[in-house]
C-alpha cells in the first residue's frame, strides 16, 4: 500500500517536501523551502552560517528529522547520526526555491531527477547568485523531458510538462501498485503555453488516478480578477503607447512569458527594450530551450551597463558574463537623452539609476506578484519605492497575471482528471476544495497517510 507524508507543502503555499513510499520504494516529490523559512529566528544579518549545516535548523525544529536522507557534511555539528541514505530519488517539478531550496542538505548520493529546463534555470541562477546557491552537490543528477518514463523499483514516474510562470515546469503521473497518483506541481492554463497544461490534464485523466495532489495557490473563498498573459500584454502595450517619457517595466527575471509580453509591447510602440546584464544572461541561456530573441543580436534589445566600480564605463570592470553583452551596451546617458525611445527593465534594487537617468514624464509598470505592493510584510520597501516614484513624478501602473491556476481553472482541472481522492497541497485554503470534489483529504504536516 502506498503512503504519503507531507514534510512541507501541507497547510502552506510552497515548501513542497512530499514523501511517497510503497513497499521498499521511497521517493520525494520536490524538496523545497517554505517562503517564511526561518523568519521566527533569523533576521537581516542574523543568519546561520553555511558551515554549520543543519545545526541551527534542527535546533529550532525548522527541518524535519528524517533519518537516512541528509548529507554527512550537513549533519556534522548536529545530534543526528549520519546514516547511508535509503531514499531512492528526489523528483523535482520546477526550479522555484519553494520546490528546490533544500536540495543542498541532501546526501550527495541520492539520485535527483529534474527536467532539462529546470536544471538550466538552476545553473543560470547559481552563476548569477553564487551566494544563494541552494542546489548543492549531487553525484547522480538525472535530466528528463516531458513524456519520459522513469522506473524506481516497481514504481513508474512519468513527468509531463505544465505551464507555469517559469520555463521547465512539470507535473507527474506515478504508477504504483495502489493505483496511479497524479501530482500537478505548480501550474496555470492562461498563458502562451497552456497547451502544455492541457496535455498534462489529458494524460492525467487517461490514467484514471486513485489520488491527485493538486496545487491550490489561488484557491480562495472569494472570486478574484483574472487576466490572461495576452491581456497583460495588451495593457502593457497601451500604457507604453500613452506614455510621454521613459517606461520602466518591473517583472520577475525568470518569467520569460512576461519578458516576451514587454518586448512585444515595446516593439509595437516603436521603442527598444533595455534589459540589464543579468536578464540578458538568463534570456541568452534559455534560448536553447525556449523561443526567445537573441540579446546579443536582436536590434530591438539593448543591454544596460551601470557605472562600474571605478566610476567609469571601463569594460574590464564588468564581470565575465556581463562582458559578453558589451556590443549591446547602453548607459544612462543615451537613455536620459532620448527617454521616449526606450522601455527599461528594472527592479527595486535598481532605483539608484533614476538619479543618473533623471526621468521626466515617466511611467512605471509593476508587473510582478501583487504581494509586494499589497502584502503586509514589505511595508518598508514599498514606502521607499513610492518615495522614489513620487520624487521623480513617475506614474505607477499595476498589471500582472499569476503563474498559478485560477479557482475556475483548478475546478476545471479536477473535474477533467476525476481522481478518486483529492489532496490539496501548496494552498492556504484546502477546505475550499471540498466544494468541488466529494473525497478530499486535508493533509497535515509530518503526518503519514495510507492510500
Ligand atoms: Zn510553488
Ligand atoms: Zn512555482
Amino acid at each position: 500500500m502506498a503512503s504519503l507524508t507531507f514534510y512541507g507543502g501541507a497547510g502552506e503555499i510552497g515548501g513542497n517536501k512530499i514523501l511517497l513510499q510503497e513497499k521498499n520504494a521511497k521517493v520525494f516529490l520536490d524538496f523545497g523551502m517554505s517562503f517564511d523559512f526561518g523568519c521566527d529566528y533569523f533576521y537581516d544579518y542574523l543568519q546561520p552560517r553555511s558551515v554549520n549545516g543543519l545545526e541551527c535548523y534542527l535546533e529550532f525544529d525548522l527541518m524535519p528529522r528524517i533519518p537516512k536522507i541528509y548529507s554527512e557534511k550537513m549533519l556534522k555539528f548536529t545530534d543526528m547520526p549520519y546514516e547511508k541514505p535509503d531514499i531512492d530519488s528526489i523528483f523535482i517539478t520546477h526550479h522555484h526555491s519553494d520546490h528546490t531550496g533544500h536540495l543542498c542538505f541532501l546526501d550527495e548520493d541520492i539520485p535527483v531527477y529534474m527536467g532539462h529546463g529546470t536544471k538550466k534555470m538552476l545553473d543560470l541562477y547559481n552563476i548569477l547568485y553564487p551566494r544563494f546557491n541552494t542546489t548543492g552537490e549531487h553525484n547522480h543528477m538525472n535530466l528528463f523531458k516531458s513524456g519520459d518514463e522513469i522506473g524506481i523499483k516497481h514504481m513508474l514516474l512519468k513527468p509531463v510538462h505544465v505551464e507555469h510562470s517559469t520555463p521547465g515546469a512539470y507535473g507527474y503521473i506515478i504508477n504504483t501498485e495502489s493505483g496511479n497518483i497524479v501530482f500537478t506541481g505548480d501550474f496555470r492554463r492562461h498563458g502562451p503555453k497552456q497547451e502544455f497544461t492541457e496535455e498534462f490534464i489529458r494524460e492525467a485523466a487517461r490514467s484514471s488516478p486513485t489520488c491527485m495532489l493538486c496545487e491550490g495557490t489561488r484557491m480562495t473563498p472569494d472570486p478574484e480578477k483574472q487576466y490572461t498573459e495576452e491581456q497583460v500584454y495588451k495593457k502593457i502595450k497601451d500604457i507604453i503607447g500613452d506614455s510621454r517619457g521613459l517606461v520602466f517595466a518591473n517583472f520577475a527575471m525568470s518569467n520569460v512569458d512576461r519578458f516576451k509580453s514587454v518586448y512585444d509591447a515595446a516593439i509595437g510602440n516603436g521603442r527598444e527594450l533595455v534589459i540589464d546584464t543579468r536578464l540578458a544572461y538568463i534570456i541568452d541561456g534559455l534560448r536553447e530551450k525556449v523561443e526567445l530573441p537573441d540579446p546579443r543580436e536582436d536590434e530591438n534589445i539593448k543591454v544596460y551597463f551601470r557605472l562600474s566600480k571605478s566610476c567609469r564605463f571601463c569594460d574590464t570592470d564588468y564581470l565575465k558574463y556581463e562582458r559578453e553583452f558589451l556590443d549591446k551596451k547602453i548607459t544612462y546617458k543615451e537613455i536620459g537623452e532620448k527617454q521616449k525611445d526606450y522601455v527599461l527593465y528594472t527592479n527595486f534594487n535598481k532605483l539608484m539609476e533614476l538619479v543618473y537617468i533623471k526621468p521626466e514624464n515617466a511611467d512605471y509598470i509593476y508587473s510582478s506578484s501583487e504581494h509586494f505592493l499589497e502584502g503586509e510584510d514589505n511595508e518598508d520597501m514599498r514606502r521607499v519605492l513610492f518615495n522614489w516614484l513620487s520624487h521623480f513624478k513617475i506614474r505607477l501602473h499595476k498589471i500582472h497575471c499569476s503563474g498559478h491556476a485560477s479557482k475556475k481553472d483548478l475546478e476545471y482541472t479536477i473535474k477533467k482528471i476525476k481522481p478518486d481522492l483529492l489532496i490539496p497541497v501548496h494552498t492556504l485554503n484546502p477546505e475550499e476544495f471540498k466544494k468541488i470534489h466529494d473525497n478530499v483529504l486535508i493533509a497535515e504536516k509530518e503526518k503519514t497517510y495510507s492510500l
